[in-house]
């Protein structure tokens, strides 16, 4: 089996590494594709086609840039069904995830090719009656999208979309599991009109190919998604270059259900939150906190519909709705964060162990109650179909005890209490609360985290901003 070439200044190339990674399906074990830990030289010349594309790149008008976004998308839009059924196998997600995770992407491109001619800068008033004051925007410079495993397709689109409309050029590093789906959509960009060089995609792992994209002083910005270890070395490379980072990391979303709650709606929610991906969503319903006259009601009602889930195999069984987890080792990293809780008094409701399938990756859906807000289970990310539930009495202390996590990414509210709303938009400390809605976040919003859950994002007009760097002409003028 040959490994994925590199697609470097508008060709596919072989690298001549000899350090292969064997890419595995989740769901069944087996070996379907390899890729290879790239080279220093291999990075250096992708960035180096980027670096030289970018002159020209953003010279072309955004009407030109926007439509060649906009082909891409219809592009993929074509291919969708291929892409979903490549995404499925390398990642674990079921088939029907996969299809919306592509119409996501899809969405994002087209919504990004609608941003031409609308990107600008401000004139600001002078103190000086003979000048004008222009702030110009400008694309930053070459892109370093460095790609985690769980949403290969999608977050690939967020990084590609915003830097081919804002005129910035791009390395890709796709994720070292799922790099299939970042190969396929390679090819598709190959056929499409953007120029070589513009984009290119190196594969690898984080601390040797990552780590060469992140400290080398051509890339202007490193738009990295991952977890919170690998961001923080990301920002310490890039520290050395002052480059500017990008950073989409962890979370630990918490859930407020009210006694103003529509209960049957904070269920639907936050069982379809904990299972979306099997529960490998940054935003994932990862802690529960319940008004304590309403915890009863709510608890049986969710161990209710976690018990109806179907998991498996979803390209051979069409009626799955919860797929296996990345890899053996995050399955583990699971099994230990629920057997930690358990020995330290919390009580489980349903599931609580893998599920043995004969093969793959397989954990139960699981709900567990008695937590303490010390637990372990309370403060990493579990990152599986694992809902840790608590109680509280007043919705001060719910807010609090919310607040409290190093991740401040996403969070939601279920209540129909107008006051306990205001509040929360006032005190919630996280980039995004999902009131009464589920949480999936909005093209033209701004999927950005407080804390260490990092720095920007690259969603909707903030996003597009966070490409973009100012230049200010101070035009001073004689009558
Ligand atoms: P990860 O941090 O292991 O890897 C993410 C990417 O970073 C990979 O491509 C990896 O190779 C690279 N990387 C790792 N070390 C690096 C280094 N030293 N220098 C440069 N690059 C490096 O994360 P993962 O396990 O692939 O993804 C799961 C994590 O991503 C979770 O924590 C999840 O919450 C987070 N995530 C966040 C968002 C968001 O928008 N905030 C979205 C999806 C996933």
């Amino acid at each position: 089996m040959k490994p994925h070439p590199l697609y470097i200044n508008g060709q596919f190339v072989a690298s001549e590494s000899t350090e292969m990674i064997n890419i595995v399906n989740p769901g069944t074990e087996e070996v379907i594709s390899k890729v290879v830990d790239a080279k220093d030289e291999d990075v250096d010349q992708a960035i180096e086609a980027a670096f030289q594309a970018q002159k020209n790149w953003e010279k072309t008008p955004q009407v030109d840039r926007g439509l060649i976004v906009r082909r891409i998308a219809e592009a993929i839009h074509a291919d969708k069904e291929r892409l979903a059924q490549i995404l499925s196998e390398e990642q674990g997600k079921p088939i029907h995830e996969a299809s919306g995770e592509l119409d996501g992407a899809i969405d994002f491109f087209f919504y990004m090719s609608e941003w031409n001619r609308k990107i600008g800068g401000e004139i600001v008033p002078s103190d000086d009656s003979n000048e004008q004051i222009l702030i110009q925007r400008k694309p930053i410079g070459v892109v370093a999208g460095i790609i985690p495993w769980n949403y290969p397709v999608f977050i690939f689109a967020r990084k590609v979309a915003t830097a081919l409309i804002t005129g910035c050029s791009i390395v890709v590093k796709s994720s070292e599991e799922t790099p299939n789906t970042a190969a396929a959509l390679s090819e598709i960009i190959h056929q499409s009109d953007l120029p070589k060089g513009v984009y290119n995609l190196v594969t690898g792992k984080g601390d040797t190919v990552g780590n060469r994209l992140s400290t080398d002083a051509r890339v202007a910005i490193i738009s990295m998604t991952g977890s919170v270890p690998a961001g923080t070395k990301v920002m310490e490379a890039a520290a050395q270059n002052i480059t500017k980072v990008n950073l989409e990391l962890g979370g630990k979303a918490p859930m407020i259900v009210s006694k103003h709650a529509d209960v049957d709606l904070a269920v639907e929610h936050i069982k379809a939150s904990r299972i979306e991906n099997a529960g490998q969503a940054c935003i994932s319903a990862e802690r529960v906190y319940v008004q304590e006259d309403v915890a009863e009601l709510f608890i049986d009602k969710m161990i209710r519909a976690m018990k109806d889930i179907k998991v498996g195999y979803s390209l051979e069984d069409d009626n799955v709705d919860m797929g296996p987890v990345s890899s053996a080792h995050h399955l583990d990293k699971i099994e230990k964060i629920v057997e930690n809780a358990k020995k330290q008094g919390a009580e489980v409701k349903l599931g609580g162990e893998r599920l043995d399938l004969g093969k793959g990756y397989y954990y139960k859906p699981t709900v567990l109650t008695n937590i303490s807000d010390e637990l372990e289970i309370m403060k990493k990310e579990i990152f599986g179909p694992v809902l840790p539930i608590t109680t509280y009495k007043t919705f001060n202390e719910a807010i609090e005890r919310a607040n409290d996590s190093i991740y401040g990414l996403s969070s939601a509210l279920y209540t129909n209490d107008y006051n306990e709303v205001m509040q929360a938009s006032r005190d919630l400390q996280f980039g995004e609360t999902y009131v009464n809605r589920m949480t999936d976040e909005a093209t033209q919003g701004y999927h950005a985290g407080m804390r260490k859950s990092g720095i920007g994002g690259t969603d909707g007009k903030n996003g597009i901003n966070d490409f973009l760097s100012t230049h200010v002409m101070y035009l001073k003028y004689n009558e």
